[in-house]
Order: structure tokens, then C-alpha cells, then sequence
């Protein structure tokens, strides 16, 4: 009941009828609610939806025509989102690592806001797409309450940024804001805090020392869909952020702000529906259940590296079983990192049986973005829509 409401598990279950497993179906209506409860949150901030976590055309086609702006992270996405009929001066190009060529290409399409996060990339910007807007993304913290982490790999020290930022301007670009990512499925709201102490610092400096003042501040995503382990709704996260944000700007000082939800968006529209394979034990003395299903890492469950991820999971059984055991709940492929939870202590009733369907619920987030070609000779992920 926590994940769908009778009306809304109805519509799951219908668009599942007659058909071969493995299947996602998603609610677009779900999608609706969750941007309408992000722009209400979050009046005055631009939405650039994070297209990774789901780039189906039926997905951008909704949120274009909600008004939403789109965060692309290649020239492969945009293309998609430009074939959707969205104009280039709603999209942003999110990814600080990218071919000269493909710079050139999105801005031969329009395109006119890049992040980066380093002199190389800042100087092919510079050469293929002269005169746009950058901002340059920072490292912050977070990675430790963050279920999916971004650290690292993005972002350079705050230092480091102000000297892209005033190299920017020499180069002729628009040194236009900051942005920063606090991690995916971001538990912690005060993430947001010590990652806005830096911009602020930030701004203030290229304000006072350097004569430039920046106009933007890209919050990134990291809000949560709903897992397993329990987080705070949305509205507690934009509340805490407002008044960060209040605190460290004044109401005609206030920069603009870019929100670029994927996750938080997306993650509760899916249920992905799969079969139960096999059901063995390694052993006569190991009581421990494995279970294995027609998905797996390599259809869309790659979040679970690690058990990252926990998606929550039913069986209609679970209805009526009187007893539920630990499993080991692991994918049909050849690959024996093909195990999504071994650890976590999945229950699932001991009645369950070859042939069972199993849901995996809140999976409509980084699932058939992730799910690979013919792994095995599995066939991608099959995404059913439902409105
Ligand atoms: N923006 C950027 C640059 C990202 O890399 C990501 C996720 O990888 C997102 C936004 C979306 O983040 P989330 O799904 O946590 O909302």
C-alpha cells in the first residue's frame, strides 16, 4: 500500500495480462504527479529532467508537454529529445566529459549551456561552442549517505572551479553559474547544505575579487524515490533547501535555480514484472533459498551492484503465505555477478514456486536505460506504458 494505491495497482496488473516476462510497466500518470509535486516544491527553479534515468521518448513527450526543460548527457539523448520537438534553449548538456566533435554538433543543434569541469573540456567548449553559458560543477560530500554515489569522478575543487570560471570568461563563454551533484538516492538533505556553503563562498569571491557575477546555481538530482529503506518526502528536502538558499541570498540577490531531477521523477512510476526460474539450494545442510528470476543486472537491474539499490519486491503470495524465508535472489544469466541481493535478507514466502511472478516495485528509474543488448541472448528490457 506504501508504494501503490488499489486504483493504481490495478492498472499494473492489467497491463501485465498475457504477457512473456520480463516486462516494466510504467504509470505515466505517476510521472505527472511527481513533476507537478516538484514544480509546486520548487516554483521559482527550472526543471532540467535528468533523461538518463529514463530517456523513453513517451517519458520526454510527457514532460515536455508539462513544461519541463531536459539535462542530456550525450548527443545520442539529444537527438532524442530534439526528435520530440523540444526547443535547444530548453536543454542543457549535463556531462563534463565529451568529444570536441559532439560540443560541435549540439551547438550546430542550438544548444547554449554546458557544464564542465576542467581546462581541456572548458577550452573544446570554448573553440566548438563559442559565447555559451558554462557552469562549472564542484566535488562535494555525500557520498556516504547517497545509496547511488556520484563522487569522484565529477566535479574539481571549488578552487579549481573559479579559475575554469574566470578562464571562461577570457575564452569568451559565459561563466554562468555552478553546479553540483550530492549523490543519487541521497539520504541526507543536509548534502545540499555543505554543498551550498561552497557556492555560496564561490560566488561571493568571483563577486568580490573577480568583478563577476555569477547567475546560476544547478542543485543537480539526488532526491529520493521510495526503496526500501525509509527517506524523507521531497517536501522536507525542498523546504530544507529553501531556506539554505534564503539564508545565503537575498530575495533580489537570489540566483537562478536548475533542478535536475532523474530518480526522484521516474523511480516510483515502474513495476518490473518477472518470473520465478529456479528455486534450489547449494546444499542438504544450507537452508538458504536461491531464488532465481527472468531479470536480472543485465535487464535493468544493474543498481543492485553492490545492493545499492533496494527495490522493494511482492508476490501475491505473500497475501496468503503463513511462513517467509531468507533468499538469495539472483538473475537467469551465465554471470555470477548476476546476484541482486544476497545480504540484505530478502523474506519471500516459502510457498513460493517455479512460475511465480514477482514484482519489483519502484523500478522505473535506471532500469531500461541500464538493461544491455543480448547479454546472453536475453533480449533488452520490454517497457510497457501506461496512462
Ligand atoms: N544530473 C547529472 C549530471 C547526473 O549525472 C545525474 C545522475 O547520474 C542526475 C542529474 C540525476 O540524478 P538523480 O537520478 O539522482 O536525480
Amino acid at each position: 500500500d506504501q508504494y501503490f494505491d488499489p486504483a493504481g495497482w490495478q492498472k499494473f496488473t492489467k497491463a501485465a495480462e498475457g504477457r512473456e516476462t520480463p516486462f516494466l510497466v510504467v504509470d505515466l500518470n505517476r510521472i505527472k504527479i511527481k513533476y507537478h509535486e516538484m514544480v509546486g516544491l520548487f516554483p521559482t527553479a527550472k526543471i532540467h529532467y535528468a533523461m538518463k534515468a529514463s530517456p523513453a521518448v513517451e517519458v520526454i513527450n510527457l514532460l515536455a508537454e508539462l513544461g519541463s526543460n531536459f539535462d542530456c548527457a550525450s548527443i545520442y539523448e539529444l537527438d532524442r529529445v530534439l526528435d520530440c520537438g523540444v526547443d535547444a534553449s530548453r536543454i542543457s548538456y549535463g556531462n563534463t566529459i565529451k568529444k570536441p566533435e559532439h560540443v560541435k554538433y549540439a551547438f550546430e543543434k542550438g544548444i547554449d549551456l554546458y557544464a564542465t569541469d576542467s581546462e581541456a573540456d572548458l577550452k573544446n567548449i570554448a573553440k566548438h561552442a563559442p559565447g555559451s553559458k558554462i557552469f562549472v560543477r564542484i566535488l562535494v560530500q555525500g557520498s556516504e549517505t547517497a545509496e547511488w554515489p556520484l563522487s569522484r569522478k565529477f566535479g574539481c575543487h571549488p578552487n579549481m572551479a573559479i579559475e575554469l570560471l574566470i578562464q571562461a570568461q577570457e575564452l569568451g563563454l559565459v561563466p554562468y553559474g555552478i553546479s553540483f551533484h550530492v549523490g543519487s538516492q541521497q539520504k541526507d538533505v543536509a548534502a545540499w547544505d555543505d554543498a551550498l556553503a561552497k557556492v555560496k563562498y564561490m560566488f561571493d569571491w568571483m563577486k568580490n575579487e573577480e568583478g563577476i557575477k555569477l547567475r546560476m546555481i544547478n542543485l543537480g538530482g539526488g532526491f529520493p524515490a521510495n526503496y526500501m529503506s525509509e527517506v524523507n518526502p521531497i517536501k522536507v528536502y525542498a523546504e530544507e533547501i529553501k531556506s539554505y538558499l534564503s539564508d545565503d541570498y537575498s530575495a533580489e540577490d537570489m540566483p537562478e535555480i536548475i533542478l535536475e531531477p532523474g530518480r526522484s521523477l521516474v523511480g516510483d512510476s515502474g513495476v518490473l514484472v518477472s518470473d520465478v526460474v529456479l528455486i534450489s539450494r547449494k546444499s542438504h545442510t544450507d537452508l538458504t533459498r536461491w531464488v532465481y528470476t527472468d531479470v536480472g543486472l543485465f535487464q535493468g537491474l544493474i543498481e543492485t551492484l553492490g545492493e545499492a539499490i533496494k527495490y522493494p519486491v511482492y508476490t501475491p503470495k505473500m497475501e496468503t503465505s503463513t511462513s517467509a524465508g531468507t533468499v538469495v535472489l539472483a538473475g537467469p544469466t551465465c554471470d555470477s555477478t548476476d546476484i541482486m541481493y544476497e545480504e540484505a535478507g530478502y523474506q519471500l514466502p516459502e510457498e513460493l514456486e517455479i512460475g511465480d511472478k514477482i514484482f519489483w516495485l519502484t523500478t522505473g528509474a535506471y532500469t531500461n536505460s541500464y538493461s544491455s543488448i543480448e547479454f546472453n541472448g536475453f533480449p533488452p528490457l520490454e517497457v510497457v506504458y501506461a496512462d
